[in-house]
């Protein structure tokens, strides 16, 4: 069978299936009206949680250091891409999630595959959230650890696979800090309870929840108070830029450095994103209003839909995921959305259990009451209009 033969049948299956995915094309910068294939549209489904990826002090910071450092960085770290920038970020970042050190990637995705395909070894076992990120399953998969699986957020559920992985060396709970999904909050109190009991380490995922929980924006650590073992997150989200970072103690990130291969052998980040990175930050530490603003949105956004009839999940995230249902339903409602000028993609099974497909609404700092009202009218609307609501 020729290449063209075999993967036009695998793309045929894709279609039926009703999974076939597309790109769409935006045309100007990174803000709550964008034009998406050419037509006007208000997005619901961006990370830019506090509109930091097109603000004026983070642009100008960039440009400065492209001047004096030119657009990319030209190595590794441990080769020639080392520079001021990326330490100075470190210790902000560090000094952001008030842990000792911090260990910057290329993204989010390659922090998780990195931290757990080096840190747990042969012997050890991992203790994975059932909707943890794609990047942490894969992250798992390439661990010589083994991989056990708890209940969605299930603390009982987790208790009872702590009780029967007593025999290996060392075991690790990896969770998501909110779930990119189901928007949920996870219980992060409860599991440092119980990885203090059993002996366990923890590691957190707070890619969508740094900058967006807690007093400072430190995320699910500073929420609840607690401090996990390893803290993960993402720069390209609330802080609006791109890369991924790693903390911890020292001596864990002097680990990674010397053991982690998507760290050792990728280019780092251009020091231009690091330091608006850096400036992001301090934005950050200081938007609490703009935090409470965008909650409150989010609380009239889901009490709203909830009085609709529509079935809501997650917490007190920006990520409101409204359940359509079948996946052809879900993608049918995503285009009349995007007909009447409102940009929200359905998600559709693997990447959510089958039956589940919704549309994943994010909520920013950056939307407007007029914007939010259009948004809730329209949902009404189609609602109905498919018999999603009565
Ligand atoms: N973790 C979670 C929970 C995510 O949602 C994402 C991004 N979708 C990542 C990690 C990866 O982050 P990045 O985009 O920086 O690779």
């Amino acid at each position: 069978m020729s290449m063209e033969q075999w993967l036009s049948e695998k793309i045929n299956k894709t279609r039926k299936a009703g999974l076939y995915r597309e790109l769409r094309t935006m045309s100007n910068a990174p803000e709550p009206e964008m034009t998406v294939n050419g037509s006007p549209q208000l997005i619901f489904s961006s990370n830019n949680y506090l509109g930091l990826a097109n603000d004026p002090v983070l642009i100008a910071k960039a440009s400065k250091t492209i001047q004096e450092f030119g657009v990319g960085s030209s190595g590794s770290r441990l080769t020639t891409g080392n520079t001021i920038w990326h330490e100075k970020l470190e210790q902000r970042i560090a000094d952001f999630k008030r842990m000792e050190a911090a260990l910057l990637f290329s993204s989010g995705y390659l922090a998780n595959v990195g931290v757990l395909s080096s840190l747990p070894e042969k012997g050890d076992v991992l203790l994975s959230d059932q909707l943890n990120h794609a990047s942490i399953i894969d992250g798992c998969r390439l661990s010589k650890a083994e991989t056990v699986i708890y209940k969605h957020a299930d603390m009982g559920n987790l208790e009872k696979k702590l009780k029967e992985t007593q025999t290996y060396t060392r075991r690790f709970i990896v969770t998501d800090g909110v779930f990119s999904m189901d928007g949920t909050i996870a219980p992060l109190d409860h599991i440092m309870k119980l990885a203090k009991r059993y002996d366990a380490y923890v590691i957190v995922d707070d890619a969508h929840a740094t900058g967006v929980l807690g007093e400072s924006g430190g995320g699910t650590s500073e929420y609840f108070g607690v401090s996990p073992d390893v803290v993960i997150g993402t720069l390209s989200k609330a802080a609006g830029v791109e890369g991924g970072f790693v903390t911890g103690a020292r001596l864990l990130i002097d680990f990674l450095l010397n053991h982690t291969r998507t760290f050792i052998f990728q280019t780092a980040l251009p020091p231009s994103s690091c330091a608006a990175s850096s400036a992001a930050l301090d934005i950050i530490e200081n938007s609490q209003e703009k935090r409470n603003r965008l909650l409150k949105k989010v609380r009239r956004i889901k009490s709203t839909l909830e009085e609709m009839g529509f079935t809501v999940y997650g917490g007190d995230t920006p990520i409101v995921p409204v359940i359509i249902g079948e996946a052809d339903k879900s993608v049918r409602f995503s285009n009349k959305l995007q007909e009447n000028g409102i940009y929200a993609p359905a998600i559709r099974p693997p990447t959510v259990p089958k039956g589940e497909s919704r549309i994943r609404l994010t909520v920013t700092a950056s939307h407007n009451d007029s914007e939010v009202d259009h948004l809730l009218t329209k949902f009404n609307d189609i609602g109905r209009e498919l018999m999603i609501i009565s």
